[in-house]
């Protein structure tokens, strides 16, 4: 099928849940109640997904509190009673972060629940999503590693652990957040796609990287203000990518300054175009959302496309991302008739 739609990862959590409208909410619940909540968001989070048309669906990220911290609460060797402050994303923010005091390992599974709970009830492709080892090593402080590259492999090595086990929880793609490979771009061909690689070692589901510019928060649009006109990131680490062994790679594209001519430098890659806007509550028209997959088609094999959201929808309001969730799909649906 051509323009199969999927989103980035993440949908806001319900007000019975969480904390909305904020990327660090506090939960509502504690313990098994806590526990069920979440599971009974994963539930919501899949059937709004299938009745807005989506084709790969997600958990929505119901079960973590944020996309980095979610999967550092599952490993021993962190330090998180005494956070220190550290500037991340090149300095973009100053984060209260939490310290690596000794040898990583993972406590046990760290999204088996809401996978196997989606898995059971979908019979949809499922992805799930996990931080990269360069964006997690950059979110971190460490205190025992003495290096933060050794300390990204580590990583690597249990979101590899964790990989396969969702893998045989019958997830169908597992998707990589690398927000970070558009910070330090030498270091993306320098290290962080062999880090990527450990990641999906042994792997033979899909895999993918999501690179975005952030969510629409303040500090990501002041911050993409500096940008210039152009954003020729991507340039400089797609050819790396067009290289990797990740099979897909999820960017943005509606209202970017990213040209889009630089899509054609993933040749061979599955590529996720964000052809909704995660920055602004405006409503994306199907109409916008089949514009987008049109200007893509020049530069990417049309077989090749699928669209998505430029990055997750976690703090948006659940009215305004179920509208978006709603173009996406029929968007998505115009396009194929279109190019069918
Ligand atoms: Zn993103």
């Amino acid at each position: 099928m051509l323009f199969p739609a999927t989103i980035a990862g993440s949908l806001p959590k319900p007000a019975w849940l969480a904390e909305t409208d904020k990327l660090w909410p506090q939960w509502r619940q504690s313990g098994e109640a806590l526990a069920q909540a979440k599971l009974d968001a994963t539930l919501l989070a899949v059937k709004l997904q299938e009745d807005a048309g989506i084709d790969i669906v997600c958990d929505g990220e119901m079960s973590r509190q944020h996309f980095v911290h979610g999967f550092l609460e599952f490993v021993d060797g962190i330090d998180f009673a005494n956070k220190v402050e550290m500037g991340i994303r090149a300095d973009r923010y100053k984060a209260m972060v939490p310290v690596v005091r000794g040898a990583l390992t993972l406590k046990g599974r760290v999204h088996e629940r809401e996978a196997l709970h989606a898995r059971a009830h979908t019979a949809r492709k499922l992805k799930i999503t996990m931080p990269g080892p360069m964006t997690v090593a950059d979110t971190i402080a460490d205190a025992h590693y003495g290096d933060k590259i050794k300390m990204a492999f580590a990583f690597a090595d249990l979101l590899n652990q964790e990989a396969r086990a969702l893998q045989a929880d019958g997830v169908d793609v597992i998707q990589f957040d690398e927000p970070t490979f558009n910070v330090f771009m030498d270091e993306v061909s320098g290290w962080g796609i062999e880090a990527l690689h450990r990641a999906i070692d042994g792997l033979t589901c899909t895999t993918a990287v999501h690179i975005c510019y952030g969510y629409g928060i303040k500090a990501n649009i002041d911050w993409k203000n500096t940008l210039g006109v152009e954003w020729r990131q991507y340039e400089r680490i797609f050819p790396a990518l067009a290289k990797s062994r990740i099979k897909q790679v999820s960017l943005e594209c509606i209202n970017s300054h990213v040209p889009l001519k630089l899509l054609s430098l993933l040749d061979g890659k599955d590529v996720l175009i964000g052809v909704i806007d995660v920055a602004t509550d405006d409503i994306e028209t199907p109409e916008r959302v089949a514009q987008v997959i049109d200007e893509v088609v020049q530069f990417v094999p049309k077989e090749r496309i699928v669209a998505c959201t430029n990055c997750g929808m976690a703090p948006m309001r659940r009215t305004i991302a179920e509208a978006k969730l709603t173009a996406l799909g029929k968007g998505a649906a115009l396009a194929r008739e279109r190019w069918g």
